[in-house]
């Protein structure tokens, strides 16, 4: 694996396998945490990234994020063991530092403060909607109170930089409803908004349901117009669209996910995580026990690595770019890979520009807000392999 340049921004994403609940609609990696070997797992976790760390021991850590699953589904003296190591391993400072959690888990008073002390500045809360029923349908445990109590009490603890995850196009919703749930979010004061349509993935309840044609949802036209709704009620209330799903006051951008959608470089540490160093990308073995045993000999839990080709680095480099709003940039891909995007694709940008999809600006080129509901139709057009 080569060494990643000092001079890039290195993010660093852990990932935490358990949830108290299994959602109808998720296929992350993801197991119920009851009877895991959680202790184990943070053992191995902190192995892992002492043994991987020591193989690129000058890479500044930009950001620090941990995801799931549902991290704060640990005890509270799990997340402390956790933070408390990484603060060993890592010099964490005043970057980024977000934690995923559920509402349920911000309730109590014992997880938050473990949070604050460890230096967490970043909180990407699970609402998913604000209406009781919706939440039932899809297989949420907390209810829209207590989703308001978990940002108040985090908000009250001294978390500022919050964000909330919203799903439009689920069962039982309407665009009425999907706007009160909007005018919700908004109310709470947060800096930060993701919001996504919901994808029927495979090995899910949801997709099972949808076999065996069980599953009501809101038509396409009104995923469409839901969306829309999202992109107006954002913006008039100044949360600027950034990226395809994601929205935020002016400073508030998710550093960590600028990372990836720049094309950056990140450690990903735990079961099925994956990370981008130098030109090779790898992930980790995904079912726990899979992950923990080459940890056991002090072996790294890689399952596979694959170097990532120019032509390869460029199409990532357009399909992630053409997901933020401030498009690809023409400088920056030029002295990434020491050519004009334009000479990469001499017919597909004017052809896009002309179908009014892709637009250009003085410094990047763009997706036009047709182009935005139509993206992967787009970033087709980008494959070079
Ligand atoms: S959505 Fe979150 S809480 Fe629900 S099963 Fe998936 S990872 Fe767990």
């Amino acid at each position: 694996m080569a060494e990643t340049k000092t001079t890039e921004k290195t993010g660093l994403y852990i990932h935490i396998p358990f949830c108290d609940h299994l959602c109808y609609y998720c296929n992350f990696n993801k197991v119920f945490i009851q009877g895991q070997p959680v202790d184990d797992y943070l053992d191995a976790l902190l192995k892992e990234i002492r043994l991987t760390l020591a193989k690129y021991p000058r890479t500044a850590i930009s950001t620090i994020y941990i995801g799931g699953g549902t991290p704060t589904a640990l005890s509270a003296a799990q997340l402390a063991k956790l933070l408390g190591g990484l603060h060993q391993l890592i010099d964490i400072t005043d970057q980024e530092f977000t934690v995923e959690a559920n509402p349920n888990d911000l309730l109590d008073g014992t997880k938050l403060p473990v949070l604050r002390e460890y230096g967490v500045n970043r909180l990407s809360i699970g609402v998913q909607s604000f209406n009781d029923t919706v939440l039932k349908k899809i297989g949420r445990t907390h209810s829209a109170a207590e989703a308001i109590q978990a940002v108040e009490n985090a908000q009250k603890i001294g978390f500022e930089n919050i964000s909330i995850d919203l799903i439009y196009r689920l069962p039982g919703q309407d665009l009425a409803d999907f706007n009160r749930s909007l005018q919700q979010a908004l109310a709470l004061n947060i800096p930060h908004y993701a919001t996504y349509s919901l994808i029927l993935e495979q090995k899910t309840v949801f997709y099972n349901l949808m076999r065996r044609g069980k599953l009501q949802l809101p038509s396409q036209d009104m995923d469409a117009d839901m969306y829309q709704l999202a992109m107006d009620q954002f913006a008039a209330h100044g949360v600027d669209q950034y990226e395809i799903s994601n929205f935020a006051k002016s400073g508030y951008q998710a550093e960590h996910n600028l990372i990836y959608w720049h094309n950056q470089h990140y450690f990903g540490f735990g079961a099925g995580a994956s990370g981008y160093l130098g030109d090779t990308r790898y992930q980790n073995f995904g079912p726990i026990q899979q992950y923990l045993k080459p940890l056991t000999s002090d072996q790294r839990p890689v399952l596979m690595s694959e170097t990532i080709t120019p032509d390869q680095q460029i199409e990532e480099q357009l399909f992630l770019g053409l997901r933020l709003n401030a498009g690809v940039n023409k400088a920056e891909f030029k002295n990434r890979f020491g050519k004009d995007l334009l000479v990469v694709y001499p017919q597909v940008i004017p052809k896009l520009i002309q179908q009014g999809l892709l637009k250009e600006t003085p410094t990047a080129y763009v997706l036009t807000d047709r182009g935005r509901f139509v993206g992967n139709d787009v970033f087709a057009d980008f494959m070079l392999v």
